[in-house]
């Protein structure tokens, strides 16, 4: 098993009327750590549906996911939500993040629920901030932040306790070209240094610059579109 996220023959259906419907059909996908592996396809296609996967938050018909070299499958609920917290990070399109908390607040809550030491936990908080351009931001609450700051928080809110793996879900697409690409590229960058294994779905062929992987999802199939830039 890799040391990153491996996907082998998953196979995802849901109920659809009296038959069911084949979100994902017999993926397969290796994620190394420090690498970025990007997602396209048309909607519907199962983007989504893989990440909730890979993130142990649906589980699929069959197949294998291998997280940071566990196996997914054996664990119970309560090992996958602990897994959750303490390897696997999850950006999705929305930040969501909490109207009453500062920045650093919003990535001290990561850590205290992973039950991580608070000092050293609003230490790392404050540098990750510094690390996604937003030093000076630390203390600001949402509402003060444009939507490509509150992106980065949420980045960094994601990397809060050293994920493994990382799974970002169309981070761009509330975002005009420029901003979109200099999120994509500070992800890019981030999963070098913190040597996560990353997937990013994205509705922006623009972007697969920063991947050193590529697929493309079509009807819930895989097609690989190039290896190495
Ligand atoms: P994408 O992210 O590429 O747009 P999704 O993974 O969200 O695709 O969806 C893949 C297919 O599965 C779609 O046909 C969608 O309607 C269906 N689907 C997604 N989630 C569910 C669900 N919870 N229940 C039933 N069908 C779903
Ligand atoms: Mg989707």
């Amino acid at each position: 098993m890799s040391s990153g996220l491996e996907l082998a023959d998953v196979t995802l259906t849901y109920p659809d009327g009296d038959s069911r419907l084949t979100a994902l059909d017999r993926v397969s996908l290796v994620v190394p750590p420090g690498t970025v592996t990007a997602v396209v396809g048309p909607s519907g296609s199962g983007k989504s549906s893989l990440l909730a996967v890979a993130a142990t938050l649906t589980r699929p018909d069959a197949g294998l996911v291998s997280i940071a070299g566990r196996d997914a499958s054996t664990l119970g609920a309560a090992e996958r939500a602990r897994l959750r917290r303490t390897t696997i990070g999850i950006v999705f399109q929305q930040p969501n993040l909490l109207a009453s908390l500062t920045c650093v607040e919003q990535l001290q809550v990561m850590a205290h629920l992973a039950g991580r030491n608070p000092r050293k936990a609003r230490a790392r908080a404050l540098d990750l901030l510094d690390r996604v351009g937003l030093a000076d931001r630390a203390e600001h609450r949402p509402h003060r932040l444009s939507g490509g700051q509150r992106q980065r928080v949420n980045i960094a809110r994601a990397l809060m306790n050293e994920p493994r793996v990382l799974l970002v879900d169309e981070p761009t697409s509330a975002l005009d070209h420029e901003r979109g690409a200099a999120i994509v590229a500070l992800l890019a960058e981030l999963t070098r240094t913190a040597g996560a294994a990353t997937v990013l779905v994205t509705h922006d062929r623009r972007h697969l610059t920063h991947a050193e992987r590529s697929l493309e999802l079509i009807d819930g199939r895989v097609r690989t579109l190039d290896e190495g830039h």
